[in-house]
């Protein structure tokens, strides 16, 4: 008897290869493909151009690996939050982001996460395991279902700015986001999509190989040294901010595209003017925008956000060099669903 494998785990050559030893045509496989990536089925039923015999015998084969949302959370900001229950019953979170123009997706790339940045609540719950691809492209789905039910509205923009480090999870998260921006898939633009990283050198220069075309935003929060290795320490471990600076020139260089860094400023820690002039040189590098977010506090976190006056120092220096800067509002504190909150507390 054979193992029954997850569907969702086959490239369409190795569906092709399926039909074909079970006396099947090989155009299965494509119409399987639409139904897996472009209509996201989540069985084999559904799939009514398929006869009965053929669809018993992917039932034979194979299963479907799916999550279900086991706690939807509203912030009063329209917020939505998702405790996602995996197949394996781990958890992770998503939210979806409504604004007036924009319906935007955080997913969440691995179970916990193996960095230990002192300022994010995802950092306690350690990395258990990597998303599969089709565990990302879900969180996608379910938001976008979310969107269209709580606003009318489809799902515009996708960041991976959940849990995890998307790109200690590189194949699975750059198999997601194919099938996210294939036109056989969602056929979404992979400009509305954005991959958050600590930045890892090689994997970035890695991405400029690959000629991804999506977004990258890396979270910067000090470009002086002893500083980022304190709030960063495994990012610290794995790069210079010379490295770093070197792997975005080369991503610059190779895809004609800049960054948007991603910045809290905490008081006491990095709200001087020789921290955003430090910025301000980094910045020199490549083309950049620099993202203020306001930090979340997180339980029993050393930090505190900044005065107004030192976000405002900061952009009068960006300013002067001609770097763009925004800051970036806090959404869904009171349920724990803002940037760095997400720690699967239901908030009981
Ligand atoms: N591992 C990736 C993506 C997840 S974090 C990364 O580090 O980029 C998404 C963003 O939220 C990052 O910029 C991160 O530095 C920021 N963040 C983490 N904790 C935060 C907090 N408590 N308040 C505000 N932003 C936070």
């Amino acid at each position: 008897m054979s193992v029954k494998r997850d569907i969702r785990s086959l490239s369409q050559d190795q569906m092709v290869q399926f039909f074909e030893a079970n006396g099947e045509k090989a155009f299965r496989a494509k119409q399987v493909y639409q139904w897996l990536w472009q209509k996201s089925a989540s069985s084999f039923n559904e799939m009514t151009n398929l006869s009965k015999s053929t669809r018993c015998l992917l039932e034979e084969h194979f299963y479907f690996n799916l999550l279900e949302v086991d706690l939807m959370q509203r912030s009063k900001d329209g917020t939505i939050k998702n405790a996602v229950k995996l197949h394996d019953g781990a958890m992770v979170e998503s939210v979806l982001i409504p604004t007036e123009k924009r319906i935007t997706a955080c997913v969440s790339s691995q179970v916990g996460c193996s960095l230990d940045c002192t300022f994010c609540a995802t950092a306690s719950l350690k990395r258990m395991r990597n998303l599969t691809p089709d565990e990302i492209y879900d969180q996608v789905v379910v938001i976008d279902q979310q969107g269209k039910e709580y606003f009318d509205r489809p799902l515009t923009n996708i960041v991976f700015m959940g849990m995890g480090e998307p790109l200690l999870n590189y194949n699975n998260v750059l198999q997601a986001i194919d099938k996210i921006t294939d036109p056989k898939g969602l056929g979404m633009s992979p400009k509305r999509i954005t991959l958050s990283t600590i930045g890892v050198p090689k994997l970035i220069k890695k991405m400029a190989d690959d000629q991804v075309k999506f977004g990258l935003a890396i979270s910067l929060h000090s470009a002086i040294e002893e500083k980022r290795a304190k709030l960063m320490p495994l990012a610290h471990k794995s790069t210079t901010l010379s490295d770093l600076r070197e792997s975005l020139q080369y991503w610059y260089y190779n895809t004609g595209r800049g960054v948007t860094f991603e910045y809290v400023i905490w008081r006491g820690i990095n709200d001087e003017e020789a921290d955003a002039i430090a910025l301000a040189k980094f910045c020199g590098a490549i083309p950049t925008k620099v993202n203020i977010i306001q930090y979340n506090p997180i339980d029993n976190g050393p930090y505190t956000q900044a005065s107004q006056e030192a976000v405002d120092m900061y952009k009068r220096i960006l300013a002067k060099r001609r770097i763009v800067s925004t800051v970036r509002h806090s959404r869904g504190q009171d349920i724990d669903a803002a940037c760095g909150q997400l720690a699967n507390k239901s908030g009981d």
